[in-house]
């Protein structure tokens, strides 16, 4: 039996983060009955067009998914596991912030069934959380952490670094309070202005000023130093972890593995009548409602996904991974040998020039790699 991931998107927020691109929704009443309904039913749609799978992770991502009521998480893992075939190590993530009002219902959340909360700390500073638009402080931030690992098995948090006006050794500073914390997960992003987002507007005015690519790069490898000295290894550009706590539901997406995904917005990758297809549903949530309620999914356009950019795809998720990509793997999900997938020159200028290693087995981007991915892979992929 295949192997299958499943994410399912909750689309609610408190407020909308000035930095923030995902599909994410302020609502002064979340239709809560409504919204449970429809991802129900819309699971219920997925599962009878795929039939029998090995179900080895859950992720409830949003938007911020600790908004929903523990009954609801309770009853869409009822129906996954129902609907598909649980692998005894089914890992379930929930995305949570650390406001009181999503504290109060965590013990709620693990007697639903989460193993693995991840917590969006963001910052352990009060100056910089309020410049993030975050609607809690550090010290709710620690209390916070504090109180989910005595609730969860597994632990996660996101701390967002290269803001505006960090210093080296303030980054060092914070990095280490966190990873005093002892999650057995962190998730360290640098700070990037998104199109469309309130930073983007401040930004293009001047108003907000990133630290230089210099700056940036000095706070990655510190990054990555801390968190190795602290015993949480870079197993994926922005991810560190304890061997053996990377996140499974993760390493699906970035191994090029199965996923589906059900709630408005989200994405998915599934096997259908032999093809791999890009799903992808209407992303304003009371659309994507509507249409759940009429045909019971609210798909849009679907297609099938070509071999050459199967491989594109593989090596874009694949190279970002620690371990790279494993060439059997690839050429078994994708259809396309290796070498036909590469431009063989820029292979092995890349190789001669340290940004990526080739060994019987696998493909890997190198740490200096990694830093450049996404000009190398505009000129590796054949
Ligand atoms: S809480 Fe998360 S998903 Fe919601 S607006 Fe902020 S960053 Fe975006």
């Amino acid at each position: 039996m295949q192997p299958l991931a499943l994410y399912i998107h909750w689309p609610f927020c408190l407020a909308k983060c000035p930095y923030c691109d995902f599909n994410s929704h302020v609502r002064a009443h979340i239709p809560q009955a409504r919204f449970a309904a429809a991802l129900r039913r819309e699971l219920a749609w997925e599962a009878a067009r795929l039939g029998q799978r090995r179900l080895t992770s859950i992720f409830f991502g949003g938007g911020t998914p600790s908004l929903m009521e523990p009954d609801t998480v309770a009853a869409l893992i009822a129906d996954a596991t129902s609907l598909f075939t649980p692998t005894p190590d089914l890992e379930i993530t929930l995305e949570a912030n650390p406001t009181s009002v999503e504290l109060g219902k965590l013990t709620l959340f693990r007697q639903a069934g989460v193993n693995r909360l991840s917590l969006g700390v963001q910052a352990l500073e009060d100056a910089a959380l309020r410049d993030l638009g975050r609607e809690h402080s550090a010290r709710q931030a620690m209390a916070a952490l504090e109180h989910a690992r005595a609730i969860f098995p597994r632990l996660s948090f996101d701390l967002i670094y290269a803001r505006p006006g960090q210093t080296l050794a303030a980054w060092r500073a914070e990095l280490s309070r966190a990873l005093a914390l002892a999650a057995d997960h962190l998730s360290l992003y640098q700070l990037t202005i998104e199109p469309g987002t309130a930073f983007e507007a401040r930004h293009r005015s001047g108003a907000l000023v990133l630290p230089d690519e210099d700056l940036a790069a000095d706070l990655y490898d510190a990054t990555a130093e801390l968190a190795a000295a602290f015993g949480l290894h870079a197993y994926e550009i922005s991810n560190y972890a304890k061997r053996g706590a990377e996140s499974r539901h993760n390493l699906a997406y970035w191994r090029y593995g199965e996923y589906a995904g059900i709630g408005p917005g989200a994405h998915g990758r599934v096997n259908l009548g032999g093809e791999l297809v890009a799903t992808r549903r209407h992303r304003a949530p009371e659309p994507w409602a509507e249409r759940v309620e009429r045909d019971g999914h609210g798909s849009t356009a679907e297609e099938i996904i070509a071999p050459r950019d199967r491989a594109r795809e593989a090596l874009l998720m694949g190279l970002r991974l620690n371990e790279g990509v494993e060439i059997a793997q690839f050429e078994r999900r994708t259809g396309v040998a290796m070498d036909k997938a590469l431009d063989r020159e820029t292979l092995s200028a890349a190789v001669e020039e340290g940004y990526v290693t080739r060994s019987a087995t696998h493909l890997t981007a190198t740490l200096a790699g990694r830093r450049l991915l996404d000009a190398l892979l505009a000129r590796l992929v054949a």
